[in-house]
């Protein structure tokens, strides 16, 4: 193609093409420093239960302040974390990070509070038994040491079924609960994960988004629904952005979910949303259940 072309247009594609590969050094670079000096942050989003309109869990999410370019979201980078290994040692942070806030949350909600915090892992943390090391690495004593839950997508799982299945086992014996994230989109069928310990599955934004607009989408969520319920596997909605979205989702029996209509991921997580009356959660004014009983 290059060559027909001619000459200035593949100088200028490998121009094009030299500016990347020196973009990707120069942030491979950057991000071999990140961990060291303690750039990455965790953002949190919380996860409302349908039933009464209380916050029980929270996701947490990667952030990357990054000294020049501000602050990033995981799509700037950890594509390249994972390519060079570097999201091993971003991940035993997040692990150690996680189990923190966790720590200092159980302090002062109480050990009963039953507050859980998700965390999000990638394709080589479930590789080679890494995962299992980080988690008998920093899980703490006490009731914290059972709160966290691991989010694997759909898509990592049936790529490797055989290594998920053992390390999902594994870890449930840890006491770390599993979620399956982005569901839906994948080729799996809950079916297909029948014999994993799953905690719950997470309906992928896409269908989400497509609520109230497309009956498509409402049969999937609903065909969803109705497998998580036969094998007592939970249904997290994620990317609610309004009220209709929210509407149908606890008409089809949703357990739980997340997205901007209900909180933004933010620097911290006020604990206040546990309580019985989550007044700055926008619900709708004639949901059922939303001030509790
Ligand atoms: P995810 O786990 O599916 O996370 C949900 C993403 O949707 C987050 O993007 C979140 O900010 C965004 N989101 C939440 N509510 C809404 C909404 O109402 N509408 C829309 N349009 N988006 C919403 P974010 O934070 O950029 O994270 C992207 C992905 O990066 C995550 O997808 C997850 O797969 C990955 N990720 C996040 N944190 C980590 C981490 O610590 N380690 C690894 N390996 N991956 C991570
Ligand atoms: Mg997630
Ligand atoms: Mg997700
Ligand atoms: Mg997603």
């Amino acid at each position: 193609r290059a060559k027909e072309g001619g000459k200035a247009r593949s100088e200028v594609f490998d121009e094009r093409m030299q500016a990347q590969a020196v973009d990707a050094l120069q942030t491979t670079d950057d991000l071999s420093r990140a961990v060291a000096e303690g750039q990455f942050r965790l953002h949190y989003q919380p996860i409302v239960d349908l039933r009464d309109g209380r916050v029980r869990g929270v996701e947490a999410l990667l952030r990357w302040q990054h000294p020049r370019r501000g602050l990033l979201t995981p799509e700037a980078f950890v594509p390249l974390a994972e390519r060079t290994g570097l999201i091993l040692d971003i991940g035993r942070w997040v692990f150690t990070e996680a189990w923190r806030t966790l720590e200092t949350w159980y302090a002062e909600a109480g050990p009963d509070c039953g507050l859980t915090l998700s965390v999000n892992i990638s394709a080589r943390q479930l590789a080679n038994g890494e995962l299992l090391d980080v988690v008998a690495d920093t899980q703490p004593a006490g009731p914290a040491g059972n709160a966290l839950l691991v989010e694997v997508t759909e898509e990592l799982l049936v790529a490797d079924a055989r290594a998920g299945f053992s390390t999902l086992h594994a870890l449930a014996m840890m006491g770390v609960r599993v979620g399956v994230d982005d569901f839906g989109r994948g080729i799996s069928s809950l079916a297909h994960l029948q014999t994993m310990p799953i905690d719950h599955v997470k309906v992928d934004r896409s269908f989400v988004a497509g609520l109230g607009r497309h009956a498509q989408d409402e049969a999937v969520v609903a065909g969803i629904v109705g497998m998580a319920r036969s094998m007592g596997v939970g249904v997290v909605a994620e990317g609610v952005e309004n009220a209709e979205q929210l509407d149908i989702l606890r008409r089809l029996g949703c357990d739980s979910a997340q997205g901007y209509l209900l909180g933004f991921p933010a620097p911290t997580f006020d604990l206040d949303l546990l309580g019985p009356r989550p007044t700055r959660l926008v619900l709708p004014a004639d949901g059922p259940g939303v001030d509790g009983p």
